[in-house]
C-alpha cells in the first residue's frame, strides 16, 4: 500500500472525507493486542485533534498491560453489556475504521452490525488474504505492525504536526510488541525510522517495554513455571513444539485474559524447532497460537487445519474437537503430513564478515 496510483488514489479519497466533521467508529479484532489496541488509540487521539466525534469499540475486553494507553478508559468493551449502545453507534457512523484485522469474522457479532451499516468502512491492517468488504482498504501485508501503516497514512494525510506523545506511545507499543521487540524479519530500516520519529516525539521506550513486559503478576510466571516444566512438549524429529492447556489448569493458576500471550513463542525458542503451537481450552471452543521460523507457512497450517488464519510466522485458529483430540490431530498432521517440509526448512545465519 506504500506506493502506487490505488494507494494515491485511496489516500486521497479518505482525506476528502475526513475534511469535514464526521462521526466515526474504529474497531479491532477480538481480544486485542497492543497492536491492535495501540492502532486504534492512535487514531482516535488523532482523529479527535482533526474535530471528529470518535469512539473506539472492542469487541471483548484487552489485557490489563495495556490499560495504560491514553484513551482507554473512553473504550466501549462491545460483550460487557454495552451491545445496544456500540450497535447504536455503529448505525448512526459516517465511517467506521477496521483496524488490525482482514476478515469481519474477527469481530464477532459486531462484524455483521458494521457489514449492514450504511457507514463507509476503511480497513487498515497488515494481515494475509483480507476480505474485500471495506470502502477503502489499506491492506499491507508485508508491513510490520498495523501501527507502521497508522503512522505512514498520517504522515501520507499531512498530519504530521498532530503527532504527539500520546498517540507515539500506543504506535511504539504495537510496534514493539509486533515486531517482538525488532527482532522479527519484518523489522525493516522503515520500522527504525518511525521509532527515530517516536523518540522525536518524547516518547519513553523503556516506560513502555516496562508496562508491557514487566508487569507479570505472581500466578501468571507460577502458571508460566508449569507451562514450562510439565506441559512443553517437544518432537525432535519434527522439529515442533507444543505446550497444551487445559480449562481446569487455568482455573487452578487463576489466569487471567493475556496471561497466556506470549506462551508460543518460549516453545518456539527451543534449539532447532522451527513449529510451535499453544493449545487452550477455552469455554467456546479450542484456541490454538501458531507459530514459525523461516519459510513454513503457520498461516497455511492455521487457515488449511484449524479454521484460522494470520501470518506467515505468527497465526491462530480454533478446534471443535476435545483438548485430547485436538492435539492428537495436531501431533498426527505435523508427523505425517508436515514433518517432511520441517526437515527442509532452513533458517539463516548471520552473513560472514
Ligand atoms: P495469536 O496467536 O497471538 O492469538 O495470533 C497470532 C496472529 O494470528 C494474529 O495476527 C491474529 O490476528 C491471528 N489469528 C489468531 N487467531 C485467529 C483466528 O482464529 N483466525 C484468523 N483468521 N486469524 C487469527
Ligand atoms: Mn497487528
Amino acid at each position: 500500500m506504500t506506493s502506487g496510483r490505488a494507494f494515491v488514489q485511496e489516500l486521497n479519497e479518505l482525506k476528502d472525507l475526513l475534511n469535514s466533521p464526521k462521526k466515526i467508529i474504529i474497531t479491532t479484532h477480538h481480544k486485542p493486542d497492543a497492536d491492535a489496541l495501540g492502532s486504534s488509540l492512535a487514531m482516535w487521539g488523532y482523529l479527535r485533534k482533526k474535530n471528529h466525534q470518535v469512539s473506539v469499540i472492542t469487541p471483548t475486553d484487552y489485557p490489563g498491560f495495556l490499560k495504560w494507553m491514553h484513551g482507554e478508559e473512553e473504550v466501549i468493551i462491545f460483550n460487557e453489556g454495552r451491545e445496544e449502545e456500540a450497535a447504536k453507534l455503529v448505525e448512526e457512523a459516517d465511517l467506521v475504521f477496521c483496524l488490525d484485522f482482514n476478515a469481519l469474522s474477527r469481530i464477532n457479532e459486531l462484524g455483521e452490525i458494521i457489514r449492514n451499516a450504511p457507514a463507509k468502512k476503511i480497513l487498515i491492517d497488515h494481515h494475509l488474504e483480507p476480505e474485500d468488504f471495506a470502502t477503502l482498504s489499506f491492506s499491507d501485508t508485508s508491513a510490520a505492525a498495523t501501527c507502521v501503516l497508522i503512522y505512514k497514512l498520517i504522515v501520507g494525510l499531512g498530519d504530521k504536526s498532530l503527532l504527539d506523545t500520546c498517540i507515539g506511545e500506543c504506535i511504539y507499543a504495537g510496534i514493539m510488541t509486533d515486531t517482538g521487540s525488532f527482532r522479527h524479519p519484518s523489522t525493516n530500516k522503515e520500522v527504525h525510522l518511525i521509532i527515530a520519529e517516536l523518540i522525536n516525539l518524547a516518547v519513553d521506550i523503556s516506560s513502555i517495554h516496562r508496562l508491557i513486559y514487566d508487569n507479570n503478576s505472581e500466578s501468571k510466571l507460577r502458571f508460566l513455571g508449569h507451562a514450562l516444566l510439565n506441559k512443553m512438549v517437544v518432537m525432535p524429529e519434527d522439529r515442533t513444539a507444543y505446550i497444551a492447556i487445559s480449562a481446569k489448569e487455568l482455573e487452578e493458576y487463576d489466569s487471567q485474559n493475556g496471561d497466556t500471550e506470549g506462551l508460543v513463542n518460549f516453545a518456539l525458542s527451543v534449539d532447532n524447532v522451527v513449529f510451535a503451537a499453544v493449545i487452550i481450552e477455552r469455554t467456546e471452543s479450542v484456541k490454538i497460537s501458531f507459530r514459525s521460523k523461516g519459510d513454513f507457512s503457520a498461516n497455511e497450517f492455521a487457515r488449511k487445519h484449524f479454521h484460522g488464519g494470520g501470518h506467515k510466522n505468527a497465526a491462530g485458529g480454533r478446534s471443535d474437537l476435545s483438548l485430547d483430540d485436538t492435539v492428537a490431530e495436531f501431533r498426527r498432521l505435523v508427523h505425517e503430513e508436515y514433518s517432511t517440509e520441517l526437515n527442509t526448512i532452513k533458517l539463516t545465519d548471520r552473513s560472514s564478515c
